[in-house]
């Protein structure tokens, strides 16, 4: 499943290929549904609006256009590739192309879903679409402060890794990006999250959003049949600190590491290092 990196990279991609600016001029619907029904009002009332912004929250992309957003969600397979005009190698019909964006100037954006997990979603641009609503912090946004984080966590007895997973907290911080950033912070993920210090809170806001940005540096890290909206590959192999290598010594002081599920999810630690 796409992480919050590789969602940025499809956005970074879209905007280098110039979508933004584009004026839809037909929307082709080739299935009733993905994840939720592909409802026909997209076809109708689409065309003529002019793409005014891309954007990205939590793992949703968003086209902002005057008058309407679409949303869309990659679910667990999900890509877009571009055609026509600058689009260059995305031209052959594939199987599993679902929804192909028209635009005046030739440009065509295919979104391909073998899984069909994906989603796309039209809503008017002055309605936050139920599935942003309840979303917690963005991690790389001005927002995300020490501070901010220091006082949410306060009375807070759960880990502080799941605190950190939990979308209605953070967005975006999945498994991987968790582990690393913890042990980048030397805090313990199993530690109550209201016992953080201020300094720690600060520590931890820095290396989460360090990690998020060399995931996205790298093009996205976490799995390995994912590809950009430019049809590459992103770079798969990193040299994790402490994800999956339970037994290893740590790369900091050669104590070998732990590893227990918290939350239903592998957890990974130095218990030298991580207090
Ligand atoms: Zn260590």
């Amino acid at each position: 499943m796409p992480e919050l990196p590789e969602v940025e990279n499809v956005k970074l991609s879209l905007e280098r290929l110039g979508v933004p600016g584009q004026v839809f001029e037909r929307v082709e619907l080739r299935r009733a549904d993905l994840r939720t029904p592909l409802k026909k009002e997209m076809t109708r009332r689409l065309p003529g609006q002019r793409l005014r912004a891309i954007r990205r929250r939590a793992k949703y992309i968003l086209f902002e256009t005057e008058d309407f957003l679409l949303l869309n969600h990659l679910g667990m397979t999900g890509s877009w590739r571009a055609a026509g005009p600058g689009g260059g190698a995305g031209e052959d019909r594939r199987p599993h192309d679902h929804v192909v964006l028209h635009f005046a100037s030739g440009l065509r954006l295919i979104f391909n879903d073998p899984r069909r997990f994906g989603l796309l979603e039209l809503s008017a641009k002055d309605r936050v679409p139920s599935q942003l609503a309840r979303l917690g912090l963005e991690p790389l946004s001005a927002e995300f402060t020490a501070t901010r984080l220091f006082e949410d966590t306060r009375r807070v007895k759960a880990p502080i890794k799941n605190f950190i997973m939990d979308q209605r907290r953070v967005v975006g911080v999945g498994n991987i990006y968790a582990s690393e950033a913890l042990f980048a912070a030397g805090i313990r993920p199993t530690r109550p999250a209201g016992r953080l210090t201020h300094k720690e809170a600060e520590g931890l806001t820095e290396t989460i959003q360090s990690v998020l940005r060399d995931a996205i540096a790298a093009g996205g890290s976490t799995i390995r049949d994912y590809r950009n909206s430019e049809g590459e590959a992103g770079s798969f192999q990193k040299r994790f600190a402490v994800y999956d290598r339970e037994g290893q010594p740590c790369r900091r002081c050669g104590t070998s590491l732990k590893a227990r599920i918290l939350a239903g999810r592998n957890t990974f630690w130095c218990a030298k290092c991580q207090r």
